[in-house]
């Protein structure tokens, strides 16, 4: 099994991607996707008039602020308009994509951070009606139903709290916890980088290699939402999967490119 992240930074080529998994599974590779979607979001909330606020915890993680009616415009651009085009994409490649989101079946569940402390203008607040979770536990057998049944499970970063509330969740950790839950040997995050870089953002400071000892060291200095990967990383190889391969999203055949080990492989 691989998994694929496809990211929604701008330049992510999403008919290529699709292009690749279609012809992995072809050739009898199964793949799981799962998406994010925090750039369209962004855009979505500016036009809506609510736009995103992003607030940074104790630890300097980043991460989106999400009163309900965030939760609902990021519910409607993640698994409305990202998840159906991505089947559809699928669908018109032959491939007979499933879209899921945590919600549906359980599939993801996540404990709600209902405090957050924060640091804003150099003090630190608490943060309470914010519907942010991190996930506990993903359904691999739910998926590997899915993967035997002939499906090929498309999943939306929004999970399910024990007491059935929708949450939004970090797509990078989520594709984590799916790789991990569902078997897979390797993990694929595709962004619009040619993978980490020690210089952010000199692409000639490419790292092609990091083993698994050298992640929290990286976690120094990837900035701002790469830290998210980097996190992502680490919590999969926890999980069991062999190999996660940061890699670039922009070029004619991205996947192929990951596998070939064109990117960061850590391992
Ligand atoms: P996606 O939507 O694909 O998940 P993000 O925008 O969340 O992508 O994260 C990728 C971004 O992380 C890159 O576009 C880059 O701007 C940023 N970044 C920060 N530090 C680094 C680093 N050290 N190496 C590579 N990218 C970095």
């Amino acid at each position: 099994m691989i998994v694929v992240k496809i990211g929604g930074a701008q330049g992510v080529g999403l008919d290529a991607v699709c292009a690749d998994v279609a012809d992995l599974i072809r050739q009898g590779q199964p793949v799981i996707l799962v998406h994010g979607g925090s750039a369209e979001t962004n855009a979505i909330s500016e036009q809506l008039g609510h736009p995103p606020r992003f607030v940074t915890n104790v630890q300097g993680f980043t991460s989106r602020y999400t009163d309900r009616t965030t939760l609902e415009i990021f519910a409607m651009v993640t698994n409305g308009k990202i998840n159906t085009f991505l089947v559809e994409t699928l669908q018109k490649a032959g491939i007979n994509a499933f879209g899921v989101s945590g919600l549906d079946g359980r599939l993801m569940v996540a404990k709600r951070k209902d405090a957050i402390r924060i640091v804003e203008n150099g003090r630190q607040r608490i943060l309470r009606d914010d519907f942010t979770g991190k996930i506990e536990s993903v359904d691999g057998g739910l998926l590997k139903k899915l993967v035997e049944l002939g499906y090929t499970p498309v999943v939306s970063p929004l999970a399910i709290s024990p007491q059935g509330e929708a949450l939004n969740v970090d797509a990078d950790r989520a594709a984590a916890y799916v790789a991990g839950a569902g078997g897979a040997g390797q993990l694929v995050i595709l962004t619009n980088v040619p993978g980490l870089l020690r210089h952010f953002p000199d692409e000639s400071s490419l790292i092609p290699q990091l083993p698994r000892a050298g992640l929290e060291q990286a976690l120094s200095f990837a900035e701002g939402r790469m830290k998210k990967k980097v996190l992502g990383a680490s919590e999969a190889l926890d999980l069991g999967v062999a190999r996660v391969v940061f890699a670039d999203g922009r070029v004619a055949h991205p996947l192929v490119g990951a596998l070939a080990g064109h990117g960061t492989v850590i391992s």
